[in-house]
């Protein structure tokens, strides 16, 4: 079998974090009732991922998959293939657990579902608090932040962090805080540079990480009008064939070279190795100067739906009204998959 050797950075807590992770996000289908037919070969995949030497595993209480998600990791520390200290698990909070005291409800549960008995990572999903209902509750993330605070200190995280916080809502954090974030998980692609913010996280030993690191260049986040690189494009084609690499791989490798960590989901075996054979080459500074000029500041991820709610992060987009929240963003006791509360 295949190996990778995934090389680490380093955090603000003295602990390593893989530079290259698994993400679980399947997507929730309100019309199956939130069982995605994805979930058996996310499983596979994930045990793959392990197998090879994947070593830093990116979940959240949204995406309903954590009891998967612990089941995989407990089989591998059972084969012996991992032991626990060795792999790095991120969960999330959601919206309705913003309260300080919700928060270790919120990582406790987290836990329960994954059977672990501490999270490596814990972030705040988001910088808005928003009920099951849809109401805004307008907590200061601040708060939420204390109750982080607070489960660090109850040993039931080695690390916090938040996700989706735009540079104002950093620097006030940052500013306002006991402990300053270990980790700051945004959408960062060849899109989506995030320059202002790396440079703030980096300035401030805060680890970054990217999301939908691949943009829209892969077909299932195409829309008519994403720009381009797509998996297609000359550009990328070239500089892939100079290094004996595919256009994916080419992309992870710019984000590792900017000290950026990626979390690829894939639940496709052949792209789960793909994805981490990428420390065996290296970016020259005209590549590195060729790819950063995709960045136009296009979001894959922009959930408009949210734009009226206290603390949304992103650009708003004048007009629109209050949008109505997919349930599957709100409701988890709604019939379906009530082993995931
Ligand atoms: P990605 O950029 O990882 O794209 C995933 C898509 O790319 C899937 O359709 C996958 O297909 C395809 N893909 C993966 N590898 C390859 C490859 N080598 N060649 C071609 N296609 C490929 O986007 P995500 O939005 O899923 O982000 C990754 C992770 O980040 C999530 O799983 C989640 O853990 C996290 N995330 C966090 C968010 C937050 O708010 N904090 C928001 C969004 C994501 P297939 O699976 O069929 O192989």
């Amino acid at each position: 079998m295949a190996k990778v050797d995934i090389p680490t950075f380093k955090l603000n807590n003295e602990k390593e974090i893989p530079a290259l992770g698994y993400g679980t996000w399947l997507g929730l289908d309100e019309k199956t009732n939130f069982i995605t037919e994805d979930i058996p070969k996310m499983m596979d995949a994930l045990s793959n991922a392990i197998d090879i030497g994947y070593r830093n595993i990116d979940t959240a209480h949204l995406y309903r998959v954590e009891p998967e998600v612990g089941e995989i990791i407990n089989r591998k520390i059972k084969e012996g293939v991992i032991k626990r200290e060795n792999v790095y698990v991120t969960s999330k909070i959601w919206h309705q657990y913003h309260r300080e005291t919700d928060v270790e409800v919120s990582v406790r549960a987290s836990l329960r579902r994954l059977n672990l008995a501490y999270l490596d990572l814990i972030l705040i999903h988001w910088p808005m608090s928003i009920t099951e209902d849809g109401v805004d509750e307008k907590i200061d993330y601040l708060e939420t932040w204390r109750g982080c605070e607070s489960v660090l200190e109850k040993g039931l995280v080695k690390a916090i962090g938040v996700s989706n916080f735009n540079i104002e809502q950093m620097k006030r954090l940052v500013t306002n805080c006991k402990v300053v974030p270990a980790s700051l998980q945004i959408e960062l692609n060849l899109n989506l540079g995030q320059n202002e913010l790396v440079e703030f996280c980096h300035a401030n030993g805060i680890i970054v990480v990217a999301y939908s690191p691949f943009g829209t260049m892969v077909p299932s986040r195409q829309t008519p009008n994403s720009p381009e690189p797509k998996l297609n494009n000359p550009t990328m084609l070239e500089i892939a064939k100079k290094h004996d690499k595919t256009v994916t791989q080419i992309t992870l490798r710019y984000l590792f070279q900017r000290g950026i960590v990626s979390i690829p989901k894939t639940v496709t075996k052949s792209r789960v190795l793909e994805n981490a054979q990428i420390f065996d080459f290296t970016l020259d500074e005209n590549d590195m100067n060729t790819l950063a000029e995709f960045d136009n500041g296009y979001r894959t991820v922009r959930p408009l739906f949210w734009q009226e709610f206290a603390n949304y992060p992103f650009d708003k987009l004048p007009g629109l009204g209050q949008m109505e929240i997919p349930l599957s963003l709100r409701k988890w006791k709604n019939g379906a998959k009530l082993d995931i509360d």
